[in-house]
């Protein structure tokens, strides 16, 4: 091969690697001066994963529109998480920051008033709450429901639309083109578990209520524990004596619950253990709600045929 045209390849290599390499370090460093050129650099923050999805659908393909993850809570969802040194560091340089609301985020107060400059976009607002348990307050897990996620996804791409009016008709055509997608995903999942007869599930957290309104379930029990940490033998036998009360074949899992345990509980109980995902954790890609939804789809179409 002729050594001129090698060199010249590597050179290009070369050249695209230090491209890349510069596009990975732009996120970490603060935006400079963006209070005076607003119109040059747009970091949007969200608060956890399913915010963070419907973010970059509504900000797709804008050029210096960027959408950051604020959080890394180890169990996907939010609850009493308290954010960290390093989530506040990522909130530097952000302009609007977007929230699910509806009481998830318990860490509000110190981001107002640590960052009074910081627009936040609560994109629950509106949707009627499901109460939660017992004294517990209403249940935030409103996303679960594909017709409050386009309620929400709606909310978001109106009040961008507001927040950064430069961009605006890109966000409105954005906001349509992925409600359209959530709504095929919805008729298709009415089709598939509208004539299903058995409609008791049993569930491992609070995070299904809105889900399972939307698609006329009825939720017979819900075995608490602490997504993410393992129960103990106490734990795990009380689960076991539950189960059998319930008399339920089918149990559907959270995929941050051990899967250790839930073999367990299927194996002393004669349950089936499926899982059903909340859409609290999973690949940083706009496609990753709908291709959850649709693992559901299938999870339960499996369990209660
Ligand atoms: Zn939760």
């Amino acid at each position: 091969m002729n050594s001129k045209l090698l060199k010249l390849l590597s050179l290009v290599l070369f050249s695209l690697l230090l491209v890349s390499g510069c596009g990975a370090n732009n996120e970490s460093k603060p935006t400079v001066s963006s209070t005076e050129n607003s119109s040059s650099t747009m970091t949007i923050a969200t608060t956890f994963y399913p915010m963070y999805i419907f973010a970059l659908n509504v900000a797709k393909d804008i050029p210096n529109v960027t959408v950051i993850d604020m959080t890394k809570p180890s169990a996907g969802c939010l609850h009493d998480y308290a954010a960290t040194p390093e989530d506040m560091k990522n909130l530097e340089g952000a302009k609007i920051l977007i929230t699910n609301g509806a009481g998830m985020e318990s860490f509000m107060d110190k981001i107002t008033s640590q960052m009074p400059a910081l627009k936040i976009l609560e994109s629950s607002k509106g949707i009627e709450l499901i109460k939660g348990n017992g004294d517990e307050g209403d249940n935030p897990h409103v996303w679960v429901s594909i017709s409050n996620a386009i309620t929400q996804v709606q909310t978001i791409g109106d009040q961008l639309a507001v927040l950064d009016p430069t961009n605006a008709t890109k966000y409105k055509e954005n906001t349509t083109v992925y409600i359209k997608k959530l709504e095929a995903q919805r008729d298709k999942m009415h089709l598939a578990l509208d004539g299903l007869k058995n409609r008791d599930i049993v569930t491992f957290h609070e995070s299904f209520p809105y889900f399972a309104k939307e698609f006329n379930f009825n939720i017979a029990g819900v075995i608490e524990r602490e997504p993410g940490s393992a129960p103990n033998a106490k734990e795990l036998g009380e689960t076991i004596d539950q189960v059998k009360g319930l008399k339920i074949n089918a149990l559907f899992a959270e995929p941050q619950y051990p899967p250790k345990a839930a073999e367990t509980i299927a194996s002393a109980t004669g349950a089936k253990i499926y899982t059903l995902d909340p859409v609290v954790m999973g690949p940083m890609e706009a496609d990753a709600y709908i291709n959850i939804m649709d693992s559901n789809l299938k999870a339960l179409k499996e369990a209660l045929k």
